[in-house]
């Protein structure tokens, strides 16, 4: 079969063709059937086969791509691939991760409906919904995810929908899925898991039963910190209702975007294991190190529910916490001592990057519910990269003894002034 674009486009249309349709017209081969790595479709309309083709493809009763803003080949490619990897229908892509969820919120709420979110999820999460959601009348209770009887007592007659991250960042609290997949269900209602942490390599919430995968694609997926993106994974009758909110909203990613992150899936599964093995190497070191009073990590035996992550993850990526002994002094006087680790807020790069917690990303947050939260003044975010953990250990074993002799210095200091 001919492709539509080689039998429609034209440079001879026209004797001889002046300069500037030259300019526009020629050169311009849309078949890229033998192109070995997958095409970066960076157009922003299709070419119909015939003036009913483009009746039929608009009335969506004929399949095929229409416009931009909710077609593209390279962007179906990254969502096939991503549904694939996580067992899930279909996948709709989007332009960030918080995207994702304006776009499950705009295709599947309604004024009056009510929202039950975990606890220790992504700030600005909250956001959205507390500030936006709840002024188009949708409702948010937040609870403790790890408490069955606390979700039970937060159901209304008008809950749609559970969402939540595991395990959650910066302090790795983990969900039981099986339990909370299964007590959405027999309430009716859907269950939202955002994977952006353990990535489809690490954790399948649909097979525990969850009914939509939320992932922040510019974290581990795209994994070199190049691009923002988010994707939602599911059945297909919901990702379709989704798919219009794309259509009539447009929250869209872009196809360079998009080949970025079909690209990327690739080395994702390998990626995964080595931010894994990094990490978990760099976690026993920390924890033995004397100017540390706390690790989290849930590839530590001691983690509290180390038993149920191991239970539904293939392994524990590459996010640790640490508290330094001290207060925020400590702490940051580690991040500045620091000399190949990155001081960078973002999570999921292949090169090791690290943040206070407390100050920046859970900073809009007021002290209690800091405290709530587990997110303490002498809290570092770790994320692992790809380096040689050794050096990567080694960097952070400076800081941190430098920051210990300090301690000591000033402790001596202010023993002298008395
Ligand atoms: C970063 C992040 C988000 C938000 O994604 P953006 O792509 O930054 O909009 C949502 N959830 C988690 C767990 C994240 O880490």
């Amino acid at each position: 079969m001919t492709p539509v674009g080689q039998r429609r486009l034209r440079t001879d249309a026209v004797h001889p063709p002046h300069l500037a349709t030259m300019a526009v017209r020629v050169g311009q081969s849309p078949d890229l059937s033998d192109i070995h790595c997958e095409g970066l479709a960076l157009t922003a309309s299709y070419l119909f086969e015939d003036a009913e083709d483009a009746a039929e493809k608009f009335a969506s009763r004929r399949q095929g791509n229409v416009y931009i803003r909710f077609h593209n080949p390279t962007t179906a490619a990254f969502e096939q691939r991503l549904a694939a990897m996580e067992g899930a229908e279909a996948a709709i892509a989007v332009g960030s991760g918080m995207a994702a969820y304006l776009t499950i919120g705009m295709a599947l709420f309604k004024a009056g409906d009510h929202v039950i979110l975990g606890d220790g999820m992504f700030g600005t999460t909250y956001r959205l919904f507390g500030s936006y959601l709840d002024r188009f009348g949708v409702a948010s209770t937040v609870v403790d995810m790890s408490d069955l009887d606390q979700c039970k007592a937060a159901i209304r007659p008008t809950t749609v929908m559970m969402v939540l991250e595991t395990p959650t960042n910066p302090v790795l609290q983990v969900a039981d899925l099986s339990a909370l997949a299964g007590w959405a269900e027999e309430h009716g209602i859907l269950l939202t898991v955002d994977n952006t942490l353990c990535t489809p390599v690490l954790q399948n919430p649909i097979s525990f039963g969850a009914d939509l995968v939320v992932h922040s694609a510019g974290k581990y997926i795209d994994g070199q910190g190049r691009c923002g993106g988010g994707i939602v994974a599911g059945g297909g009758a919901l990702i379709e209702r989704l798919r219009d909110v794309l259509r009539a909203a447009g929250p869209s990613l872009s196809p360079f975007n998009s080949w970025i992150l079909l690209k990327s899936l690739e080395t994702l599964p390998i990626r995964m294991r080595a931010h894994s093995e990094h990490a978990q190497k760099i976690a026993l070191r920390l924890q033995a190190h004397p100017a540390i009073t706390r690790v989290y990590y849930t590839g530590l035996p001691n983690h509290p529910q180390h038993d149920l992550a191991c239970a539904q993850q293939t392994g524990h990526g590459g996010l640790i916490s640490f508290a330094v002994s001290g207060d925020r002094v400590q702490a940051w006087r580690v991040i500045d001592r620091l000399e190949l680790i990155s001081n960078t807020t973002n999570i999921g790069d292949t090169k090791s990057m690290i943040t206070h917690p407390y100050s920046t990303t859970h900073g809009r947050l007021p002290p209690g519910q800091k405290a709530e939260a587990g997110i303490t003044e002498n809290m570092l975010r770790l994320s692992v990269g790809l380096e040689d953990p050794d050096d990567v250990f080694e960097d952070l074993s400076r800081a941190l003894d430098h920051s210990r002799l300090q301690a000591v210095d000033s402790r001596i200091g202010s023993a002298d002034a008395r």
